[in-house]
């Protein structure tokens, strides 16, 4: 199913748990703004490419619209729309003041040397400098992207309105990024992880886990999975997949991969079907990948008893009907994947205080809201009667709706 309309079904759900208006409900889905630019950059090699670059700010009545800006083929309108109704929805959750919003260009990351990624960087911010900004909307890293990408845009920006190191977050530390939000939503995944289990009276510690997907969340999940004695029993990314069932030693994996390995070389685990990894036998799977990777097909030979949603949207509403009817708990993207746009909002404090905080005040703060976002979600849950996505959902949905109210429509 198409991410847009599964992203707006779920909404729509939410929106009817909470007796909401019609013509609120409307204004809410519709976003507030899509831009699409043509961004052509010199190649290394003389000749011009030609990439389509989006933004879509979907709504600002918390505050300044916030998301990340994603660098893959995949990467299209109806797609970055969902992405930034979800920011919407996940900013409300996570309680802190923002809207929702996401970007994105159609290309191949890998495939791209560092000068034209910082060409094809620098030619997007020209196109887009004047309709984001410090209280208007905050780019952040996402898929493809990182600190790297953020310099760029921090010094392309800065060109036009002057030095200003809010205006994106997941910045270098050295440009004034924060402490700890390398790490943050890997962090808030396990964070959101431990409030889940604590709930079933259990821990991550003798748990096992399969983690697909080993970028910048998939590896943070997996080390600090690690670190609290979990076992990771399968892993698996683009290049393929791995197993072994007495738990695949992360630190070494992650010295492997950070000496310039490719995961599937990896010597201390077997490989493995990569399409077998999200049927794994397992307690918790990590989808900390693309989205829709769970769907009609697979959705019934799922064995994990918890689904911690770290990647955005990993399923669709089919696999999510499946899932739900086999008793597997799903905890929703909105909330466990929120630990990001968390530390990129203490980021953006930090900013605009001028003042830098320790790594242990962000990964604390960090765990106080991923704690107090899941006890409104199960206040919700009781409300509504509902699943833990609706829990989410109707916690998000509610508080941008009364934002909206107060603000009023009047021209
Ligand atoms: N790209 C991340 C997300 O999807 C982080 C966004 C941000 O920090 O603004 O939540």
């Amino acid at each position: 199913m198409n991410s847009l309309v599964a992203t707006s079904r779920n909404f729509r759900q939410a929106a009817r748990l909470l007796g909401l208006d019609a013509k609120l409900e409307k204004s809410l889905l519709i976003p507030f703004r899509e831009i699409k630019v043509e961004c052509t950059i010199p190649m290394d090699d003389g000749s011009l490419a030609s990439f389509v670059g989006f933004r879509v700010q979907h709504d600002n009545a918390r505050g300044p619209m916030k998301g990340g800006i994603r660098y893959h083929p995949e990467v299209d309108l109806d797609e970055v729309n969902a992405l930034a109704q979800l920011m919407t929805w996940k900013t409300a959750v996570a309680d802190i003041p923002y809207g929702g919003a996401k970007g994105g260009i159609g290309c191949a990351p890998g495939e791209l040397t560092k000068s034209e990624l910082e060409r094809l960087t620098r030619v997007f911010t020209q196109k887009i400098h004047d309709l984001i900004g410090i209280h208007t909307d905050v780019p952040a890293p996402d898929m493809g992207t990182n600190a790297q990408t953020m310099a760029w845009i921090l010094d392309e920006y800065s060109k036009f309105h002057g030095h200003s190191p809010a205006v994106v977050t997941g910045k270098p530390i050295d440009l004034g990024g924060s402490l700890g939000r390398d790490a943050a939503t890997g962090r808030g995944v396990v964070f959101a992880t431990e409030a889940l289990l604590a709930e079933y009276g259990k821990s991550i510690s003798g748990l096992t886990f399969v983690i697909q997907g080993f970028g910048n969340v998939g590896s943070w999940a997996a080390q600090l999975v690690h670190e609290r004695g979990g076992k990771v029993v399968a892993i698996g990314d683009a290049s393929g997949a791995l197993r072994n069932p007495n738990g695949i030693d992360i630190p070494a994996i992650i010295k492997h991969k950070g000496a310039g390995g490719v995961l599937k070389d990896f010597k201390g685990a077997d490989a493995m079907d990569a399409n077998e990894l999200l049927v794994h036998e397992c307690d918790v799977l990590m989808p900390c990948a693309l989205g829709g990777v769970l769907n009609r097909e697979n959705a019934p030979d799922v064995k994990a008893k918890y689904i911690i949603e770290a990647a955005n949207h990993p399923t669709d509403p089919d696999a999510d009907e499946i899932l739900s009817k086999k008793g597997v708990v799903i905890l929703p993207d909105i909330y466990a994947n929120a630990g990001g746009v968390t530390v990129s909002y203490f980021e953006w404090v930090q900013n605009i205080q001028g003042f830098m905080w320790e790594e242990e005040k962000v990964n604390n703060e960090l765990q106080k809201y991923m704690r107090s976002a899941f006890k409104n979600i199960k206040g919700m849950c009781r409300t509504h009667d509902c699943s833990l996505r609706m829990g989410a959902f109707t916690l998000g949905v509610n508080r941008v709706a009364r934002a909206t109210l107060l603000r009023g429509w009047e021209a």
